[in-house]
């Protein structure tokens, strides 16, 4: 498990931001797959986050959302995508693969609501636009 799919949608964004904006003031490979970076913050100090990138979770950071807890935050993401670049690459490749996937089921549906439309009677068809303009109605809170 990479250290980013660990961590929240919020928290792995907010990490790639701060990585594009080359936020990551230093760091240093303290051991095999461990490193420590000083990340500029909000506040004056920058934030001390150590990552282990084997064991994600012996990662720690003195930032409020993170000391104390076992969570990945931003700065420990945008440290490692610092270190690697080519797991921010791997970021941006499954946020497009996500996107397209959700393309391709929202091109599904439509194709299956278009298949119920056809297959309608008059009828049947009165009913559900009838239906249909009832509800478009009331989501917008408009009543004529
Ligand atoms: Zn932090």
């Amino acid at each position: 498990m990479s250290l980013w799919s660990l961590a929240s949608n919020a928290s792995v964004w907010r990490g790639y931001d701060y990585y594009k904006q080359g936020k990551v003031v230093s760091y240093e490979m303290l051991s095999d797959g461990v490193y420590e970076g000083y990340i500029q913050g909000s506040t004056d100090d920058p934030y001390h986050t150590v990552i282990d990138v084997e064991h994600p979770r012996k990662s720690h950071c003195n930032c409020p959302f993170a000391e104390g807890r076992r969570v990945i935050c931003k700065h420990m993401v945008a440290l490692l995508f610092t270190v690697f670049p080519k797991e921010a690459d791997a970021f941006m490749d499954a946020v497009e693969e996500s996107e397209k996937e959700e393309e391709f089921w929202r091109q599904e549906h439509y194709k299956e609501l278009e298949h119920f439309v056809k297959g309608l009677k008059k009828d049947e068809l009165q009913r559900e636009l009838l239906i249909a303009l009832i509800e478009l109605e009331e989501r917008d809170g408009r009543y004529w």
